[in-house]
């Protein structure tokens, strides 16, 4: 019995030190496939389900692109984030670190909670017309349930450390999650110019909800091209198309 108990103790402990690959059963919500082509696309989001309907209603929605900005004097942007388990999922859509409790932003006195940051390639956002090559969008949300997005663009050039270590834990199928005994500190991936473009919008994906206040990071990070390619591999389309501006005004950092 000892022995079998120590068999069983050493089985657990080796199982938990493993880097995993397990799939999240039951996990998909039915009747929800949107995608990013043909007829699941972004263009039929809005008819797919009931509660997808503000993908076509909406007036505030995103991603948008970023032309003519006013400057303004936006309050900065106060970072607190701390390492975290490396949790990464493939959700069928895009790669996503979940974040532990206990990460935020404050920004004007509001603290919002960062709870998961994912990638798209290219970036949703176009500034003048022109995507980045990648983007990370961090996303928050505030004790009153308010989201707020911070993205950070990405260009192509050397290889992005941060990147390197998710990638490498990258699940290549839907609904397959890696959890590697390792930390990482998504702090590791802003620019130090922390500069910002602030408008309000919405989820760039189903069920396409408004009220979130996004700031994109002025300054882009580096990315390695293999590392963008990766990425492609899995996901060759993540970007929803831009939306219409429809009166609203876009703040920039001066
Ligand atoms: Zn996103």
């Amino acid at each position: 019995m000892k022995h079998m108990i120590r068999y069983l103790k050493s089985g657990l402990i080796l199982l938990l030190l493993s880097f995993s690959t397990l799939t999240l059963a039951g996990s998909e919500h039915a009747g929800a496939h949107w995608g990013y082509v043909d007829g699941t696309g972004p263009a039929h989001w809005g008819d797919m389900k009931h509660e997808f309907s503000t993908c076509k209603t909406g007036k505030h929605q995103s991603p948008i692109n970023i032309s003519a900005t006013h400057n303004a004097s936006l309050p900065t942007i106060r970072f607190s984030y701390k390492a975290t388990p490396l949790n990464v999922v493939n959700n069928g859509h895009t790669i996503q670190v979940n974040y532990a409790p206990g990460s935020h932003i404050t920004v004007a006195g509001k603290q919002y909670e960062l709870l998961q940051f994912h990638f798209h390639s290219p970036s949703e956002h176009e500034i003048n017309g022109k995507p980045a090559d990648m983007v990370a969008h961090l996303v928050h949300k505030a004790a009153d349930g308010q989201l707020a997005v911070v993205a950070v663009l990405m260009k192509k050039g050397a290889s992005n450390p941060l990147i390197e270590k998710i990638w490498k834990h990258m699940p290549s199928h839907k609904g397959e999650y890696s959890k590697a005994a390792i930390k990482i500190n998504v702090s590791d991936l802003l620019p130090k110019d922390k500069a910002y473009y602030h408008y309000s919008g919405s989820l760039t994906t189903p069920p396409c909800s408004e009220g979130v206040n996004w700031m994109l990071l002025k300054n882009k990070v580096d990315v390695a091209p293999a590392q963008v390619a990766a990425f492609i591999d899995i996901f060759p389309k993540s970007t929803r198309p831009v939306q219409p501006l429809n009166g609203r005004t876009i703040e920039v950092s001066h």
